[in-house]
């Protein structure tokens, strides 16, 4: 129950067999971190920079973001942070990172697709991104991936910052946000740390359904089974050793939890107020029959269905 829960919000999320799955949280401002690190969250799965500091006229120097990564992470105990890099665009528009006026935004230039366009800006994050690295322990991800060409630019990208900075240790990865990247996410994830899923965007694209459309929000349900067939060929096809999170909205649904441990997901990231309630859903879930729901999930005809066998007793 919820006291229960918030009782031992501070401790690890273990299945009942004995399956550690970390609960970290996603940030978009210091006072998340302070509140999710109050809250029990395993450091964050997902730092949105776009809306950290959406609020500024200018594009903030590198000393002022890596000021604002260690915030973030002494809010977080120095556990580790997870910074993904401007994902300006689509439906976040950012004054000092302006894209093309485009009829489809949300198919348009956003994400890194955007920061090949003001690499600058990409550039200097990137710097602060590492000068956080050698303080605190940091991951660094890119949205919006589409091909291995952008991968290998923004590696191209990292790799000139860290020179820059200093050799750091940081574990870099991408967001899984288009069925495509999904589809050859063996080839996309070769030589990377992590992937993170982003729900959210990959099922407004997997449904062809505008996630900020209320015409069409039944459709963007991220439990449809398609979008679930792409996670789980995430899981099965990324190389060995990478580690696949989910960090989209889904994973903060507190149903979802054991469905997303039946797909192979061992890290989540949900928005910090959930953190109690999704790490009490973990102990209570058993990787063998959340596999077996997860099978079942992936066998049924829509979002629908699937939400009647996450509500049936198990
Ligand atoms: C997502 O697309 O699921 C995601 C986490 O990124 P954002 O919601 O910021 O687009
Ligand atoms: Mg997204």
């Amino acid at each position: 129950d919820a006291a229960e829960a918030h009782r031992r919000s501070s401790e690890p999320a273990v299945t009942g067999d004995g399956v550690r799955v970390r609960v970290g949280a996603n940030i978009t401002s210091i006072g998340d971190a302070l509140a999710a690190g109050a809250a029990g969250a395993e450091g964050s799965g997902l730092v949105r920079t776009e809306i950290l500091f959406g609020a500024e006229a200018a594009a903030p120097a590198a000393g002022q973001q890596e000021a604002s990564f260690l915030s973030i992470a002494d809010g977080l105990h120095r556990q580790p942070i997870t910074i993904r890099t401007w994902d300006v665009g689509g439906d976040k528009p950012l004054p000092f990172l302006p894209g093309p006026q485009e009829a489809n935004p949300m198919l348009g230039v956003r994400g890194l697709r955007l920061s090949r366009h003001t690499s600058e800006a990409f550039d200097e994050q990137l710097e602060a991104v590492c000068a956080a690295a050698a303080q605190t322990p940091v991951r660094v991800m890119f949205p919006m991936v589409t091909t291995r060409e952008e991968v290998d630019w923004a590696l191209d990208r990292l790799a000139a910052a860290r020179a820059k900075v200093g050799e750091v240790s940081l574990a870099v990865g991408i967001m899984v946000e288009v069925p495509a990247a999904a589809l050859r996410i063996a080839q996309l994830a070769a030589g990377l740390d992590f992937v993170s899923i982003g729900t959210n965007d990959l099922t407004q694209y997997t449904l062809a359904a505008d996630r900020g459309n209320a015409g069409v929000s039944a459709l963007a349900d991220g439990l449809d089974p398609a979008v679930l067939q792409l996670i789980r060929r995430v899981v099965t096809d990324v190389p060995d050793g990478v580690e696949v999170a989910v960090c989209g909205d889904l994973a903060s649904q507190v149903e979802a939890v054991p469905l997303l441990v039946g797909l192979g997901i061992r890290e989540l990231s949900v928005v910090g107020p959930a953190i109690p309630r999704v790490k009490q859903a973990v102990r209570h879930t058993s990787t063998e029959a959340a596999r077996r729901l997860a099978d079942r999930a992936l066998a049924a005809s829509s979002a629908r269905a699937v939400r009647e066998l996450l509500a049936a007793p198990r």
